[in-house]
């Protein structure tokens, strides 16, 4: 069987065929033009599906759709976007099914790059897991017992907006010390930035690496604690801390066996990992067993689409949500 997966964000855009096994046999991606909205997306949305299908060895069974932003799953509505206009309210899969002949099937993104890692990537063979997406902010998507858990409005696993630090910094969402306000890449490269200032000596060799203070982000505090860098090292041992108990209170809540973590901070490799996963072995209740993972997402840049193939894959094979095609 093979199936149409799309990926929308507000700097790329992705079509695929992807196989039931998760394998990408053709994809098609492409820069997003935020100021040409809706009625853009849809005109290359509608040639690129075409096209794929064209291209297909057979016709797709169903299209599943990762959306960048707040998506009423059982209404199957886009909320808002994050990144594009005049998606509030607008009935994407309603419109593909009846553009291309094929079942549809949205969710927001992060759901359906959790999808995708627990079926074909870092979280085959957990029963429950959260998959975490750390760059610019901190999303998230559940997947409980094997089922995509999004709560009665559709808003769960935004663990980015969970509270985790009594007056840290200033939120995206209008809170402080957020989750994402802590722990994202941006939230990492601040607090780089504000010990570089306060203490430019101990930084001196961080600064000059990066090319003065305004280019120092995420990247240069792990590249630098990789190399060895004490105040870099200590500043990645807290903000570890700090992620660990975040997530050592989401591993006992939901009593999951697998956290993956994609973005650009799992880029790091074990100079996240390794001090990250003692973190929330620390901040663990001591009576749970220490029966959980913490990996980085195992699909790449594929993960929200081969997720949105699993979403539609899910979708055929039940009567979950979505929208039959006319034919
Ligand atoms: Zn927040």
């Amino acid at each position: 069987m093979i199936l149409l997966a799309v990926d929308i964000g507000g700097t790329n855009h992705s079509v695929a065929l992807v196989g039931e096994d998760g394998a990408v046999l053709e994809k098609e991606r492409r820069p997003t033009d935020r100021a040409g909205g809706r009625r853009w997306m849809l005109r290359q949305l509608e040639a690129t599906c075409r096209l794929l299908i064209e291209k297909a060895p057979e016709r797709p069974a169903a299209c599943g759709i990762g959306f960048g932003g707040p998506v009423d799953f059982p209404k199957q509505v886009i909320q808002r976007s994050m990144h594009v206009g005049g998606w509030s309210g607008f009935r994407l899969a309603h419109h593909m099914a009846a553009v291309l002949g094929l079942p549809c099937v949205m969710d927001n993104d992060a759901n359906t790059a959790a999808l995708g890692e627990y079926a074909y990537g870092a979280g085959r063979g957990s029963r429950s897991m959260a998959c975490l997406t750390v760059s610019t902010g901190v999303g998230g998507g559940l997947v409980l017992n094997g089922e995509m858990y999004r709560g009665p409005r559709s808003f769960a696993g935004e663990f980015g907006h969970t509270p985790l630090v009594p007056g840290g910094p200033p939120c995206a969402c209008g809170s402080r010390g957020c989750v994402e306000s802590v722990c994202s890449g941006d939230a990492l490269g601040k607090a780089a930035r504000l010990e570089a200032r306060r203490r430019p000596r101990a930084w001196s060799a961080v600064l000059r690496q990066a090319g003065g203070l305004r280019a120092i982000e995420a990247k240069s505090v792990f590249d630098a604690a990789r190399r060895g860098h004490p105040a870099a090292r200590a500043l990645v041992l807290r903000y570890c801390d700090d992620f660990g108990r975040g997530l050592a209170g989401l591993i006992a809540l939901l009593d999951l066996d697998c956290v993956v973590l994609g973005g650009g901070v799992s880029m790091a490799g074990n100079t996240l990992f390794a001090p990250l996963r003692r973190a929330i072995a620390r901040h663990m209740p001591p009576f749970l067993p220490r029966a959980w993972r913490c990996l980085p997402a195992a699909l790449g840049p594929n993960y929200v689409l081969c997720g949105a193939a699993q979403l539609a894959l899910r979708y055929t094979a039940s009567a979950e949500c979505g929208v039959r095609s006319a034919e």
